[in-house]
């Protein structure tokens, strides 16, 4: 396997962790005022340290602990992963995945447990489902089906479904060597189908496309927890800053709104892209279980398959 291979997939999950982990004391901070101050080149970075990963990296790493142990995606061996971190605490859990956990406990299969409705159209496929993408890197079929396994164990709503969609193509996609950012937002909207999803996705590359100024595109996209919102603001956050994940991560997260979830999304894609050797050593050093996580990528990159 290429040391490159495996450095994108280790730089997938650490960058999911670390922006999971700078976001979560920003999450639902109001107003514009750390991201103008950033972009101002007011903000003390330094002021900015990890905190302890949440429910994003926690479920993420269960999902690539799954795909490892299963050697596939599989819906009924992740639902028994994620309850076990639900029932060791499931710190930061969303509203969707909290009903399906309790449905799962009371003996609900994986295929039925997930939540269905409008309230079920926020990120918590997405924020997930990162190495799905990774065991896709190399696949030329299957990545929608997979997502949708991996989805529907907690949100059985297809905006969720489709952000979820979106995040493991993106992810699929930087580890391969004829990766174009630019060209990302016109592959990806001919995969979706018409959704809020495919809206904000458009918004997204319209406003990096047209060079909108950053707070107000932001703002444009929508910065809460909404699938939809959450994916492409994160997107967005990539797409202004492709070749720099310390900068895709600080704007990710000092935007406030859902914070955490913004940050891990664009902290796994950016990762997946540019690798280990992008990441800020003062950042890695902070971060909980970094060896651990590192360690899932490097496993992951092992046994992805694929005819490369
Ligand atoms: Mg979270």
């Amino acid at each position: 396997m290429h040391d490159d291979l495996r450095s994108k997939f280790a730089g997938c999950l650490l960058g999911l962790a670390i922006g999971d982990s700078l976001g979560a004391d920003l999450e639902g901070h109001p107003g514009d005022e750390l991201i103008r101050a950033y972009l101002e080149g007011r903000y003390n970075t330094d002021r900015l340290a990890l905190s302890m990963w949440t429910d994003d990296t926690a479920l993420a790493v269960a999902t690539a602990q799954s795909i490892l142990d299963s050697g596939c995606v599989n819906g009924a061996d992740l639902a028994a992963k994620y309850l076990v971190w639900f029932e060791g605490g499931g710190r930061g859990i969303g509203r969707a995945t909290l009903h399906a956990m309790r449905r799962l406990q009371k003996g609900a299969s994986w295929d039925e447990a997930g939540e269905t409705g409008e309230f079920a159209a926020g990120n918590g496929v997405a924020m997930r489902i990162a190495p799905v993408g990774l065991y896709h890197s190399r696949r030329a079929t299957g990545l929608e089906e997979d997502v949708r396994t991996c989805g529907i164990v907690t949100h059985r709503n297809e905006e969720a479904l489709l952000g979820g969609e979106c995040v493991a193509y993106a992810v699929a996609r930087a580890t391969q060597d004829d990766f174009d950012p630019e060209v990302l937002g016109i592959e990806l909207l001919s995969r979706l189908k018409p959704s809020r999803c495919q809206d904000s996705i458009e918004r997204a590359f319209d406003a990096w496309h047209a060079g909108t100024e950053l707070i107000g595109a932001l703002q444009s996209i929508g910065l809460g927890g909404s699938a939809f919102e959450t994916v492409a603001s994160a997107l967005y956050c990539f797409l202004v800053a492709p070749e720099d994940l310390e900068r895709t991560l600080l704007l990710a997260v000092l935007a406030g709104g859902d914070a955490d979830t913004r940050g891990a999304i664009a902290g796994a894609i950016s990762g997946a892209y540019l690798g280990v050797e992008a990441i800020p050593s003062h950042w890695l050093s902070q971060l909980a279980g970094a060896q651990t996580i590192t360690d899932l990528g490097y496993r992951l990159a092992d046994v992805a398959p694929g005819e490369e």
